[in-house]
């Protein structure tokens, strides 16, 4: 990407940088804290008269995301991360614990307040098939949340989109498109070009290239890397791989069964993880389901 689109972003975007920000200023505070979070999804009676059944996903994690830096969280299928996720992005409420954006409490937030919110906290989800809307052209998908979260002409926000396509690499004629005429990796692209729009402060990518092809999952990732270069983005980054985090996160959390029972530079975990549940995930290979025996 040219300086000169950098700039034009920037600019752009710095343009209608407003009013209901969160100050930042100060470097002391955590972009992002999660402090004690719990989550319990009471399952249906079996019976009338039998007790309800929990399912515990979430028991009591906490982790910071300081600003500028990257965290990755890591852990098999259900572990919870889905739900730290739609917990950080206040799509979900925690049965208990907290959730602070720059210091401030998301449960507490009014809508006002929860919608200057969102434009700091973006996310990208995993299945690029099924978050694009197919009725919808690249251009209003990008700008999507401009349209909710922002007050601007329909000209900005072509315009936006059309910086923004052309910070994750596609080209401004690709706006009219529909998201049936790309490939997944492209498809990526654009949801990336739609968390970008608001110039958020954190994205939450939540198995960003789990659905990719191999050998388009790394160029998915070096743009991730350079966007958070370019633009100081953080990333909250979870997978169920810990080589998908490795080159995002300054910090790694490994979560099992609900619980971080592990966490340090994604380096160290490499070289010496001392739980045997990470020791497990690395030694982990990719591999065809195991064929069910009958005995
Ligand atoms: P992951 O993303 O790590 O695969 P999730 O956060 O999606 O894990 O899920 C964690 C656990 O919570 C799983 O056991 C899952 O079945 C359960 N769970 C998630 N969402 C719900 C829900 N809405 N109702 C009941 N159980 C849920
Ligand atoms: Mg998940």
């Amino acid at each position: 990407m040219s300086t000169d689109t950098i700039d034009y972003i920037a600019t752009r975007v710095d343009g209608v940088r407003d009013t209901g920000r969160f100050d930042s200023n100060s470097q002391d505070v955590p972009l992002l804290e999660v402090r004690d979070l719990v989550r319990h999804y009471a399952l249906p009676r079996e019976t009338l008269f039998s007790p309800p059944a929990q399912v515990q996903a979430l028991n009591g994690v906490s982790f910071c995301v300081q600003q500028g830096r990257s965290l990755g969280i890591v852990g098999e299928s259900g572990s919870g991360k889905s739900t730290i996720a739609r917990l950080v992005m206040a799509l979900d409420v925690p049965t208990s614990g907290s959730v602070r954006l720059l210091g401030r409490d998301l449960q507490a937030l009014g809508r006002a307040e929860l919608r200057a919110a969102r434009r700091d906290l973006q996310m990208v989800f995993q299945d690029p098939y099924g978050s694009l809307d197919p009725r919808q052209t690249v251009a209003r998908i990008v700008a999507e949340p401009l349209e909710a979260l922002t007050e601007t002409s329909r000209e900005e926000r072509r315009e936006r989109a059309g910086a923004s396509l052309a910070a994750v690499g596609l080209r401004a004629s690709d706006m009219d498109k529909y998201p049936h005429e790309f490939s997944g990796g492209q498809r990526q692209r654009i949801a990336i070009a739609r968390a970008l729009i608001t110039r958020p402060k954190l994205i939450v990518a939540d198995e960003p290239v789990s659905a990719l092809d191999v050998s388009v999952q790394a160029q998915v990732l070096n743009l991730m890397q350079d966007l958070q270069q370019e633009f100081g983005i953080s990333y909250l980054l979870i997978s169920h791989d810990l080589a998908v985090v490795n080159h995002l996160c300054d910090e790694v959390c490994v979560l099992h069964r609900g619980v971080i029972v592990e966490r340090g530079t994604p380096q160290r975990l490499f070289a010496q993880a001392e739980h045997p549940y990470t020791q497990a995930l690395l030694s982990a290979v990719p591999r065809a389901e195991p064929a069910l025996s009958h005995a």
